[in-house]
């Protein structure tokens, strides 16, 4: 195969992601049925148990919000499942077969998880479109760089997560020029493009206004079901909002599972709540 053919196969974002996705032992399939499993998980920072015997199922297509007074572990929650921290105890899968344990950032990210950070990193000098398309050869091997031109379905794709994140009538603004709601979804649409199976999504809506707080419900609750989405939220009207299973965290480990409405009339997890202002 000359190098060009592969570097056009490379192109093929399907093909990248067979390429990428890590070798996994199939001795280890467990027959668990979730896309993420997370169960027993422990982490201690100086003897302080940030995560204490933590069990998480999360099904294929779900939308679930992790709330959780300040403290209660939802970060290192969540640097545990990117590979970022490492559990002293217990197990993370990532469906049947990946053993999030065993592999490092990059890897983990290959495997198809995907995180949003709170603070959106855009290039503010670059066009929308052009952040889209950079975003997609960062999921790239060295032989992309070989390619000066987009291919027709390359394009296709970033017009679809352009539709996807409201952001058409924007393609060809600099992402400087966006407002604050707007670069949130922009850099949703970034981690779009790396075709992730898993998205992880930090508090997206603090700062935003009340329209784009709507919006923002929109896009998640549509990306569902086609991905499977993590949302760690401390906006009560926007969890609300989105109207989904909640998971409720304190002192590392799960209080309450269930509706908002269930979650909220649990009486241990108003006393958790109880004097908490952002709640
Ligand atoms: P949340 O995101 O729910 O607010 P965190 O996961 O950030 O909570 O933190 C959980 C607890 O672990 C906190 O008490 C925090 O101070 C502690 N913690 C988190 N990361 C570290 C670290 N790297 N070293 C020491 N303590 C940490
Ligand atoms: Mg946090």
């Amino acid at each position: 195969m000359s190098i060009l053919t592969m570097a056009r196969a490379l192109t093929d974002r399907e093909h990248v992601y067979d390429f990428m996705t890590p070798k996994v032992n199939p001795l280890l399939t467990v027959g668990h049925g979730y896309l993420l499993y997370l169960e027993g998980l422990t982490v201690s920072f100086d003897g302080f148990k940030a995560i204490n015997d933590l069990n998480l199922y999360i099904k294929e297509g779900e939308l679930r919000c992790i709330i959780g007074p300040n403290g209660a572990g939802k970060t290192t929650m969540m640097d545990i499942i990117t590979g970022k921290t490492r559990p002293d105890s217990g197990s993370a899968w990532f469906g049947q077969n990946i053993d999030l344990l065993q592999l490092d950032e990059p890897q983990i990210a290959q495997a198809g998880i995907g995180r949003k950070f709170q603070k959106p990193t855009v290039f503010e000098s670059q066009s929308v479109f052009h952040n889209l398309e950079l975003a997609m050869a960062g999921a790239k091997t060295v032989f992309s760089t070989l390619m000066a031109k987009l291919s027709a379905s390359d394009i296709d794709y970033i017009d679809y997560v352009l539709k996807q994140i409201g952001l058409e009538a924007q393609r060809f603004l600099p992402a400087g020029a966006l407002s604050h709601g707007q670069k949130q979804w922009l850099e949703i649409g970034m981690l779009l493009m790396q075709n992730p199976k898993l998205l992880l999504v930090d508090e997206p809506v603090a700062g935003m206004t009340h329209q784009e707080m709507d919006r923002t419900a929109e896009l998640l609750t549509s990306l569902a079901g086609e991905r499977t989405i993590i949302l760690v939220e401390h906006d009560m009207d926007f969890v609300r909002s989105i109207a989904k299973d909640v998971t409720v965290l304190h002192q590392g480990s799960v209080l309450a599972e269930g509706t908002m409405a269930e979650v909220q009339s649990n009486r241990k997890v108003v006393e958790v709540y109880l004097g908490e202002e952002a709640c």
